[in-house]
């Protein structure tokens, strides 16, 4: 009896979490810190090749149309709802108080991950959901969007190509990873009802990738004179121990 009364409410909540959706998540503005890092998500997506979406995702920021909330799921950063506005996890779109700067390296990982979201929910955006599965959605989503995430590293590579600068190729090394992420996540969902030779073959793609990167590191490494030569002994602990000591 007593689980019985309690079961009501809990499914009454359930009707106004899934009816009500965004009105319970705060609409980001452009201006907010996570408007400013889906602008910057999307200028990363525009020059990286891909400006319809980009000029998509600007519009439905400005439009009010995406949505911030906890969303509390695992495995899930946002979501789509039949009106087509995106509600993204409050955590993925500002993970810091401030705006996120792409020049810093940890920050332009947060904002490959934003523009990642981003696309995978306009995949959504542009889908006739009506009378389709739910893994065939998805399976478009995730294949789509590992799509991208690969025009994006070799966009990056086309750009390290030209300035052979290492700043390039750890940028070029943080997309790939993240596709590489993506590939294992489509993976361990069973690729969502699709083959799964596609994502074999693409982690393939995405590990060969990351190795020759690691080999051009590696060279341009060898190419360096070593830090360890030209530091001041003043600057190492270890040495100042030992000379101290030997004194
Ligand atoms: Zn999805």
């Amino acid at each position: 009896m007593k689980g019985y009364r309690f079961s009501v409410p809990a499914i009454v909540i359930t009707m106004l979490l899934a009816t009500t959706g965004p009105a319970l998540a705060d609409v980001i503005t452009p201006d907010s810190v996570g408007g400013q890092n889906i602008t910057t998500a999307s200028n990363f997506m525009s020059d990286s090749g891909d400006p319809d979406t980009a000029n998509d995702i600007n519009n439905a920021l400005s439009n009010g149309n995406i949505y911030s909330e906890d969303i509390n799921e695992p495995g899930t950063s946002a979501t789509t709802s039949v009106l087509n506005n995106i509600t993204i996890d409050k955590t993925q779109v500002a993970p810091v108080t401030r705006a996120l700067d792409p020049k810093n390296p940890d920050q332009f990982a947060l904002i490959v991950n934003i523009a990642s979201i981003l696309y995978h929910e306009e995949v959504h955006v542009h889908q006739v959901r009506i009378g389709r599965s739910w893994d065939r959605a998805e399976h478009e989503a995730w294949t789509k969007t590992i799509e991208a995430l690969g025009r994006w590293t070799e966009h990056a590579r086309q750009q390290y190509d030209k300035t052979h600068d290492k700043t390039d190729l750890e940028r070029m090394q943080i997309i790939a990873k993240h596709q590489k992420t993506e590939i294992q996540g489509f993976i361990e969902n069973k690729c969502f009802g699709g083959k799964c030779e596609e994502g074999e073959t693409l982690l393939k793609k995405a590990n060969e990738t990351l190795d020759w990167i690691t080999h051009e590191q590696e060279r341009i490494a060898q190419q360096t004179p070593k830090p360890a030569t030209t530091t001041n002994p003043y600057d190492n602990p270890a040495l100042n121990s030992s000379a101290g000591g030997g004194g």
